[in-house]
């Protein structure tokens, strides 16, 4: 091969190693069994697994300090000495102590987070900082904190360090940093008038000394990642772009930055994307695919272009001939040498290696990449690129076969279930009649008293049902006895809701792994994966379920845990749901149709599961919608279409019902304003909401927006173990009660309970049933 062959980048790696090595040496580390040298040996080990895998695969542009202990952003914070005062830092070298003090808090945290971990729980000694959602992943990133007049320094060497490390190993690496304007834009500060883009001047000499020492270490490119560049940008926030590459390029003329954008297209800001003084540009062109014409029509020459692919959010092995009739004109108009290929973004958030999975039907592993697979397809394409397509004249077929055939499968064509599509009309997602009516006839039928008080659905996760579960997975443990063991756990939880008083009861939700991941597997249309790991944050990784096919419901998932909870007990048993934007929005998604049909056929066949709950008796069912917030677009301008699409997919799932079935949801997360008319459109005759920490704050939204139907903000904070007292209890349902009808208003948890230990639990429910009483004036 006499041609340069075309440079072929990843972006980022996963850090977690292909059997979760990194959890485990943290976990070992953070339990006090492992020192600090053993957790870096197994860092630094990943890390050079990763150079060398991505070496064999065929990567040039091989990415180093994309590695994390914890988190990248924390990382940064880091680098330039964005530590909060109650850390206690004195500048220096930040401590590994110090850094998982803000990671995870400084003492035990018995704060756990909620089910995917939208949280940090309280605990005691100093918290952790922040966390919230990177972009519309969910991997969760730790929130940096700024000050007005704040400064920086180099407080980390982790980019020069890792760089050597690899040069040591003999690859020359292409450090990724994350850009300051995306940095200073994710952070927020204590006082709500400080823009934090306004610290720029103070924090790029931090990025100019650390790129003049990559430089002097020998990097000839730097990848800076700018994000941000794919938002709604205010002319503040284009300014600042301008700035800084004006200062970086200015300082450090001989370093090349790839300016690197992903999770979408650069729309409005392509103008100030193309006029920044970089030597690359890096494209979205899954999410983005319309913008690569105009990119390339106003591109100057001599940029060179990274052309982002492969999907580096999902799990789709690509159809390679279709990605080189796009490209081809490209690389041949600007020539090999200024053009990269890539994935979409960082490979962060697949899972890593396909191979490891010896139990998925051969057809769909067949149709699959991850990681690995990625890789090896860009470096095909590379090879078709440089050296005809007839040099990957193999793998091309494959991959143009391997396309085919799931275009074609039964497997993930189901006529039965276009059909039903095609019969969907629009009175499926109206219920008959509107809420005070049926109001009138749900108060008549359960006969509650004001104030009712209920729980969001799970209890305790103890250790024995979490062993029951792993020994059945194994096989230890007979489906019998394992069913009888559920039985026996579900029976003296309702038992003991009963007895403590409460008004409207669930069964516990013992036998369900997650939310998630036990609807999609009682459903056809979904695949499991072994090892199929992503990092959701610091050492929590989840494993979505591969959603490749239709989706429908083959038999009843739920009647039967309900029939056997509801016949132990006189009070009304809730139906327990997960809704279907909730399953979309927590799994790998087909990308073969748009994601508000699959949500659709997710929303008829947990229609059939709420009409079956219905007809075996139930007169409430909640259907828990925890990640509706979670898919909003990362444009304004797309949210209207994606709510409206979620709205209509809870409401088919919702309305076949009668007027008496009372409806319930579920919402755990914060940001209420952003999404309240839709919630309102929602038409729940219940919905239970996080907000004890807020005091309440989190109401307004509600109160603002007059929403009309019932509503039961949540009172106790679930995510701490302390036990909060009746009193104050009554004093949060009063200030709901001074904004909302006293009608209106329901009492319980903030989410539900499953983290928490059966001896936090009792006492705070049997306080939160006193407050309740206290309320209706029989206290
Ligand atoms: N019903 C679920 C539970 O109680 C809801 C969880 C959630 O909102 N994340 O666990
Ligand atoms: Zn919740």
């Amino acid at each position: 091969m006499s041609k340069k062959s075309l440079s072929i980048a990843s972006l980022g790696v996963p850090r977690i190693g292909p059997r979760r090595e990194l959890k485990l040496a943290l976990e070992s580390y953070w339990s006090g069994k492992t020192d600090a040298a053993a957790l870096l040996a197994t860092a630094a080990e990943l890390r050079a697994a990763n150079w060398a895998r991505q070496h064999a695969l065929g990567v040039t542009e091989i990415p180093s300090n994309d590695f994390s202990l914890y988190d990248q952003v924390l990382d940064t914070s880091c680098m330039v000495g964005a530590i909060p005062e109650i850390y206690g830092w004195n500048g220096g070298e930040v401590s590994l102590d110090t850094y998982f003090a803000m990671a995870r808090g400084s003492q035990q945290q018995s704060g756990e987070a909620c089910a995917h971990g939208h949280s940090h729980g309280a605990g005691h000694g100093v918290p952790a900082l922040e966390m919230t959602k990177w972009f519309d992943t969910n991997y969760h990133y730790m929130v940096p904190e700024f000050t007005r007049g704040q400064t920086f320094t180099l407080s980390s060497t982790k980019p020069m360090d890792e760089y050597r490390e690899a040069k040591a190993l003999g690859y020359q690496t292409r450090p990724v940093l994350l850009g300051p304007v995306t940095f200073l834009k994710l952070g927020k500060s204590k006082d709500a008038t400080l823009n934090p883009l306004s610290l720029l001047p103070n924090i790029l000499p931090v990025y100019t000394e650390v790129l003049r020492r990559l430089s002097a270490n020998g990097a000839e490119w730097v990848q800076i990642d700018e994000p941000c560049l794919v938002l709604d940008l205010d002319d503040t926030a284009r300014r600042a772009l301008r700035d800084t590459y004006a200062v970086l390029a200015r300082a450090l003329p001989n370093v090349k930055i790839m300016l690197t954008t992903y999770f979408g297209d650069l729309g409005n800001n392509l103008e100030t994307a193309l006029s920044l003084p970089v030597a690359g540009l890096h494209l979205d062109l899954v999410r983005g695919a319309d913008q690569l014409d105009a990119v390339v029509e106003k591109a100057r020459e001599g940029l060179v272009l990274s052309l982002g692919i492969i999907d580096g959010r999902n799990i789709w092995r690509a159809d390679l001939e279709k990605i080189l009739e796009r490209i081809e004109p490209v690389v041949a108009q600007r020539g090999r040498d200024h053009v990269m290929l890539a994935p979409s973004c960082s490979l962060l958030h697949v899972p890593i290696d396909l191979e490891q999975e010896m139990r998925l039907d051969p057809d769909l592993k067949s149709w699959l990449a991850f990681a690995v697979q990625k890789m090896s397809e860009l470096s095909v394409l590379g090879r078709a690129l440089t050296d005809g397509r007839d040099a990957a004249a193999e793998e091309l077929r494959a991959s143009s076969s391997a396309a085919e055939s799931r275009r074609t499968s039964p497997k993930v064509h189901n006529s039965a279930v276009a059909k039903r599509m095609g019969a969907l009309t629009p009175d499926m997602a109206i219920r008959a009649t509107p809420f005070i009516e049926r109001r009138a006839k749900q108060q008549e039928r359960l006969d509650l008293p004001s104030y009712p008080t209920t729980t969001i659905g799970s209890f305790p996760q103890t250790p024995e049902v979490r062993k029951a579960r792993s020994q059945f997975g194994k096989g230890q443990l007979s489906q019998a006895d394992y069913d009888a063991f559920l039985a026996r756990e579900t029976a003296a939880c309702v038992q003991w809701q009963e007895e403590i008083g409460l008004d409207v009861l669930v069964h516990g939700e013992f036998e369900r792994n997650d939310m998630v991941q036990y609807f999609g597997e009682r459903l056809s249309g979904f695949a499991f994966t072994q090892h199929g790991w992503v990092q959701s944050y610091g050492s929590r990784y989840v494993r979505p379920p591969l959603l490749f096919g239709d989706v429908s419901r083959p038999e009843p998932i739920t009647v039967d845990t309900w029939k056997h909870a509801q016949s132990l007990a006189e009070k009304p048993m809730k139906g327990m749901l997960t809704g279907p934007v909730t399953i979309l929005n927590w799994s790998f998604v087909r990308d073969d149709v748009t994601r508000d049909a699959v949500c659709r056929q997710i929303a008829l066949a947990i229609r059939d599961e709420v009409i079956d709950l219905e007809a075996a008796g139930a007169k409430i069912i909640q259907i828990d919608e925890a990640a509706l917030r979670e898919g909003l677009p990362l444009r304004r301008a797309d949210w209207q279409h994606y709510l409206d699409w979620a709205v209509e997919s809870f409401r088919i799932t919702a309305s076949g019902v009668r007027d008496e079935t009372q409806i319930h949801t579920h919402m755990c997360y914060s940001e209420f304003n952003d999404i309240i008319t839709a919630i309102g459109n929602m038409d729940a005759d219940v919905i239970s909401i996080e907000t004890s920490r807020s005091k309440m704050e989190l109401l307004e939204a509600f109160v603002s927006y007059r929403y009309p139907n019932d509503i039961g903000p949540g009172v106790y904070d679930i995510h701490s173990p302390r036990c909060p007292a009746t009193a104050e209890m009554v004093d949060l349902l009063q200030r709901a009660g001074r904004h909302l009808s006293p009608e209106q208003i329901w009492v319980n948890p903030d989410c539900g309970l499953k983290t928490r230990k059966w001896d936090e639990v009792r006492p705070a429910l049997i306080n939160m049933v006193e407050a309740a009483r206290v309320l209706r004036g029989e206290l």
